[in-house]
Protein backbone atom coordinates (compact mmCIF):
# COMPACT_ATOMS: atom_id res chain seq x y z
CA UNK A 1 0.00 0.00 0.00
CA UNK A 2 1.39 3.62 -0.85
CA UNK A 3 2.03 5.93 2.02
CA UNK A 4 -0.40 7.23 4.34
CA UNK A 5 -2.14 10.44 3.37
CA UNK A 6 -1.13 12.54 6.47
CA UNK A 7 -4.29 14.31 7.27
CA UNK A 8 -4.54 17.11 10.37
CA UNK A 9 -8.10 18.20 11.32
CA UNK A 10 -7.59 21.78 13.39
CA UNK A 11 -10.87 22.87 14.91
CA UNK A 12 -11.72 25.82 17.30
CA UNK A 13 -13.14 23.86 19.63
CA UNK A 14 -14.62 26.88 21.58
CA UNK A 15 -18.67 26.62 21.36
CA UNK A 16 -18.65 22.95 21.99
CA UNK A 17 -16.55 24.02 25.09
CA UNK A 18 -19.04 26.67 26.15
CA UNK A 19 -22.61 26.44 24.64
CA UNK A 20 -24.30 23.20 25.97
CA UNK A 21 -26.62 23.14 23.12
CA UNK A 22 -23.60 22.83 20.80
CA UNK A 23 -21.73 20.41 22.86
CA UNK A 24 -25.07 18.04 22.75
CA UNK A 25 -24.69 18.14 19.40
CA UNK A 26 -20.52 17.42 19.45
CA UNK A 27 -19.84 16.29 22.75
CA UNK A 28 -16.14 15.49 21.35
CA UNK A 29 -15.60 18.22 19.35
CA UNK A 30 -16.03 18.95 15.60
CA UNK A 31 -12.22 17.88 14.93
CA UNK A 32 -13.36 14.50 16.94
CA UNK A 33 -16.66 13.61 14.94
CA UNK A 34 -14.85 14.36 11.47
CA UNK A 35 -12.02 12.40 12.42
CA UNK A 36 -14.50 9.14 13.07
CA UNK A 37 -16.96 9.85 9.98
CA UNK A 38 -13.46 10.10 7.51
CA UNK A 39 -11.47 6.89 9.20
CA UNK A 40 -9.94 5.31 6.65
CA UNK A 41 -7.22 2.74 6.35
CA UNK A 42 -5.23 5.21 3.95
CA UNK A 43 -5.73 8.14 6.01
CA UNK A 44 -3.17 8.91 8.97
CA UNK A 45 -5.26 11.44 11.07
CA UNK A 46 -4.44 13.56 13.81
CA UNK A 47 -6.50 16.55 15.53
CA UNK A 48 -5.43 20.19 16.62
CA UNK A 49 -7.79 22.82 18.35
CA UNK A 50 -7.18 26.57 19.07
CA UNK A 51 -7.24 25.61 23.15
CA UNK A 52 -3.65 23.73 22.06
CA UNK A 53 -0.45 24.99 23.48
CA UNK A 54 1.83 24.97 21.00
CA UNK A 55 0.94 27.30 18.04
CA UNK A 56 -2.47 26.43 18.66
CA UNK A 57 -1.73 22.21 17.82
CA UNK A 58 0.08 23.32 15.09
CA UNK A 59 3.70 24.14 15.12
CA UNK A 60 6.42 23.37 12.34
CA UNK A 61 6.51 19.99 13.04
CA UNK A 62 3.07 19.14 12.74
CA UNK A 63 2.57 21.21 9.72
CA UNK A 64 5.41 19.55 7.92
CA UNK A 65 4.45 16.53 8.02
CA UNK A 66 0.68 17.05 7.38
CA UNK A 67 -0.38 16.70 3.99
CA UNK A 68 -4.02 17.71 4.00
CA UNK A 69 -5.64 20.48 6.62
CA UNK A 70 -8.63 20.72 7.78
CA UNK A 71 -9.51 24.09 9.56
CA UNK A 72 -13.33 24.89 11.04
CA UNK A 73 -13.22 27.91 12.96
CA UNK A 74 -16.34 30.33 13.41
CA UNK A 75 -16.00 32.58 16.48
CA UNK A 76 -12.14 33.21 17.33
CA UNK A 77 -10.69 34.21 13.43
CA UNK A 78 -9.14 37.49 14.72
CA UNK A 79 -6.97 35.83 17.37
CA UNK A 80 -5.19 32.86 14.77
CA UNK A 81 -1.91 35.00 14.74
CA UNK A 82 -0.79 35.83 11.69
CA UNK A 83 2.35 34.57 12.50
CA UNK A 84 0.48 30.84 11.88
CA UNK A 85 -1.59 31.74 9.06
CA UNK A 86 1.85 32.75 7.21
CA UNK A 87 3.45 29.69 8.06
CA UNK A 88 -0.19 27.42 6.87
CA UNK A 89 -0.03 29.85 3.41
CA UNK A 90 3.69 28.92 2.95
CA UNK A 91 3.05 25.07 3.17
CA UNK A 92 -0.35 25.19 1.11
CA UNK A 93 2.09 27.26 -1.73
CA UNK A 94 4.62 24.23 -1.87
CA UNK A 95 2.01 21.71 -1.74
CA UNK A 96 -0.18 20.83 1.32
CA UNK A 97 -3.67 20.53 0.38
CA UNK A 98 -6.52 23.10 2.63
CA UNK A 99 -9.98 22.04 3.27
CA UNK A 100 -11.84 24.83 4.66
CA UNK A 101 -15.47 24.57 6.46
CA UNK A 102 -18.17 26.30 6.88
CA UNK A 103 -17.67 29.24 8.75
CA UNK A 104 -13.90 28.99 7.85
CA UNK A 105 -14.98 31.48 4.83
CA UNK A 106 -13.52 34.30 7.07
CA UNK A 107 -10.87 32.69 8.66
CA UNK A 108 -7.92 34.27 8.21
CA UNK A 109 -6.00 31.56 6.37
CA UNK A 110 -9.16 31.85 3.83
CA UNK A 111 -8.89 35.16 3.11
CA UNK A 112 -5.40 34.97 2.87
CA UNK A 113 -5.43 32.49 -0.34
CA UNK A 114 -8.58 34.16 -1.55
CA UNK A 115 -7.35 37.73 -1.31
CA UNK A 116 -11.40 38.71 -1.55
CA UNK A 117 -13.90 39.53 1.72
CA UNK A 118 -15.28 36.30 1.39
CA UNK A 119 -18.61 37.66 2.45
CA UNK A 120 -21.62 36.09 1.89
CA UNK A 121 -25.62 36.16 2.94
CA UNK A 122 -26.76 33.80 5.75
CA UNK A 123 -29.81 33.29 7.85
CA UNK A 124 -29.91 30.82 10.82
CA UNK A 125 -33.73 30.42 10.79
CA UNK A 126 -35.00 28.98 13.98
CA UNK A 127 -34.77 25.08 14.15
CA UNK A 128 -32.51 25.48 10.36
CA UNK A 129 -34.26 24.93 7.08
CA UNK A 130 -33.54 22.66 4.24
CA UNK A 131 -30.66 22.26 2.39
CA UNK A 132 -30.73 20.70 -1.19
CA UNK A 133 -26.91 19.85 -2.48
CA UNK A 134 -26.41 19.45 -6.52
CA UNK A 135 -23.47 17.72 -7.71
CA UNK A 136 -22.87 19.74 -10.43
CA UNK A 137 -19.47 18.31 -11.33
CA UNK A 138 -20.02 14.37 -10.87
CA UNK A 139 -16.29 13.93 -13.10
CA UNK A 140 -14.67 15.49 -10.21
CA UNK A 141 -12.90 13.27 -7.63
CA UNK A 142 -14.61 14.86 -4.92
CA UNK A 143 -18.03 13.79 -6.49
CA UNK A 144 -17.03 10.31 -6.27
CA UNK A 145 -19.99 8.40 -5.15
CA UNK A 146 -22.15 11.03 -4.24
CA UNK A 147 -25.48 11.33 -5.74
CA UNK A 148 -26.87 13.96 -8.10
CA UNK A 149 -28.58 15.71 -5.60
CA UNK A 150 -28.70 15.04 -1.21
CA UNK A 151 -30.59 16.84 1.19
CA UNK A 152 -29.12 18.64 4.16
CA UNK A 153 -32.52 18.41 6.97
CA UNK A 154 -31.52 21.29 8.83
CA UNK A 155 -29.00 23.80 7.79
CA UNK A 156 -28.14 27.47 8.31
CA UNK A 157 -28.27 29.72 5.04
CA UNK A 158 -25.01 30.59 3.64
CA UNK A 159 -26.00 32.70 -0.02
CA UNK A 160 -24.87 34.14 -2.95
CA UNK A 161 -23.45 36.65 -3.25
CA UNK A 162 -20.14 34.64 -2.37
CA UNK A 163 -17.48 37.08 -2.54
CA UNK A 164 -14.92 34.94 -3.81
CA UNK A 165 -12.44 34.29 -6.79
CA UNK A 166 -14.31 32.45 -9.79
CA UNK A 167 -13.23 28.81 -8.39
CA UNK A 168 -11.26 26.86 -10.54
CA UNK A 169 -13.85 23.76 -9.71
CA UNK A 170 -17.14 23.64 -9.02
CA UNK A 171 -18.28 20.39 -7.82
CA UNK A 172 -21.49 21.64 -5.24
CA UNK A 173 -23.99 24.23 -5.70
CA UNK A 174 -26.86 24.81 -2.75
CA UNK A 175 -30.34 25.39 -2.92
CA UNK A 176 -32.06 26.66 0.33
CA UNK A 177 -35.55 26.28 1.31
CA UNK A 178 -35.53 30.15 1.74
CA UNK A 179 -34.93 30.47 -1.71
CA UNK A 180 -31.11 31.66 -2.04
CA UNK A 181 -28.48 29.40 -3.95
CA UNK A 182 -24.86 29.31 -3.01
CA UNK A 183 -21.35 27.66 -4.39
CA UNK A 184 -20.98 25.10 -1.70
CA UNK A 185 -17.85 23.44 -2.79
CA UNK A 186 -15.38 25.14 -4.48
CA UNK A 187 -11.93 24.10 -5.92
CA UNK A 188 -9.21 26.37 -6.20
CA UNK A 189 -4.72 25.77 -6.97
CA UNK A 190 -2.60 28.08 -5.29
CA UNK A 191 1.22 27.83 -5.92
CA UNK A 192 1.32 23.64 -5.50
CA UNK A 193 -1.30 23.52 -2.75
CA UNK A 194 -5.25 22.52 -3.67
CA UNK A 195 -8.16 24.29 -1.56
CA UNK A 196 -11.58 22.85 -1.05
CA UNK A 197 -13.78 25.03 0.68
CA UNK A 198 -17.01 23.03 1.51
CA UNK A 199 -20.00 25.07 3.24
CA UNK A 200 -22.51 22.72 4.97
CA UNK A 201 -21.33 22.60 8.97
CA UNK A 202 -23.28 24.37 11.50
CA UNK A 203 -22.38 23.58 14.61
CA UNK A 204 -25.72 23.63 15.98
CA UNK A 205 -26.57 20.55 13.63
CA UNK A 206 -25.49 17.47 13.38
CA UNK A 207 -24.21 17.52 9.76
CA UNK A 208 -21.05 16.18 9.97
CA UNK A 209 -22.63 12.40 10.87
CA UNK A 210 -24.11 12.23 7.71
CA UNK A 211 -22.76 9.54 5.59
CA UNK A 212 -22.90 11.93 2.19
CA UNK A 213 -21.12 14.65 3.91
CA UNK A 214 -18.65 12.11 5.35
CA UNK A 215 -17.90 11.38 1.47
CA UNK A 216 -17.40 14.83 0.36
CA UNK A 217 -15.05 15.47 3.18
CA UNK A 218 -12.90 11.53 2.61
CA UNK A 219 -12.78 12.46 -1.24
CA UNK A 220 -11.53 16.32 -0.58
CA UNK A 221 -8.87 14.86 1.47
CA UNK A 222 -7.62 12.37 -1.28
CA UNK A 223 -7.91 15.33 -4.10
CA UNK A 224 -5.96 17.89 -2.08
CA UNK A 225 -3.21 15.83 -0.96
CA UNK A 226 -1.92 14.45 -4.60
CA UNK A 227 0.15 17.49 -5.17
CA UNK A 228 2.63 15.84 -2.50
CA UNK A 229 3.32 12.76 -4.78
CA UNK A 230 5.78 14.04 -6.46
CA UNK A 231 7.72 16.36 -3.98
CA UNK A 232 8.62 18.98 -6.60
CA UNK A 233 7.92 22.50 -4.84
CA UNK A 234 7.25 25.42 -6.64
CA UNK A 235 10.75 27.77 -6.44
CA UNK A 236 12.32 30.74 -8.12
CA UNK A 237 14.50 30.04 -10.92
CA UNK A 238 17.21 32.31 -12.47
CA UNK A 239 17.92 30.88 -15.89
CA UNK A 240 20.76 33.21 -17.25
CA UNK A 241 21.78 30.66 -20.03
CA UNK A 242 19.01 30.49 -22.58
CA UNK A 243 17.76 27.09 -24.16
CA UNK A 244 17.36 28.54 -27.34
CA UNK A 245 19.95 30.85 -28.83
CA UNK A 246 18.49 34.44 -28.30
CA UNK A 247 19.72 36.10 -31.53
CA UNK A 248 20.82 39.85 -30.95
CA UNK A 249 18.05 42.61 -32.88
CA UNK A 250 19.89 44.55 -35.19
CA UNK A 251 19.85 47.91 -35.13
ZN1 LIG B 1 -22.81 28.37 11.27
Amino acid sequence: MSKPIRVTIWNEGQQERNQPHIQAVYPTGIHQVIAEGIASEDFEIRTATFYDDNALGLPDDVLEATDVLFWWGHRLHKQVPDELVTRIQARILEGMGLVVLHSGHHSKIFSRMMGTSCNLSWREHPGGERERIWTVDPSHPIARGLPETFVVPKSEMYGEPFDIPQPDHLVFLSWYQGGEVFRSGCCYHRGRGRIFYFSPGHEAFPIYYMPHIRQVLANAARWCASPHDDGVRLEGRHRPEALEPIATQSE
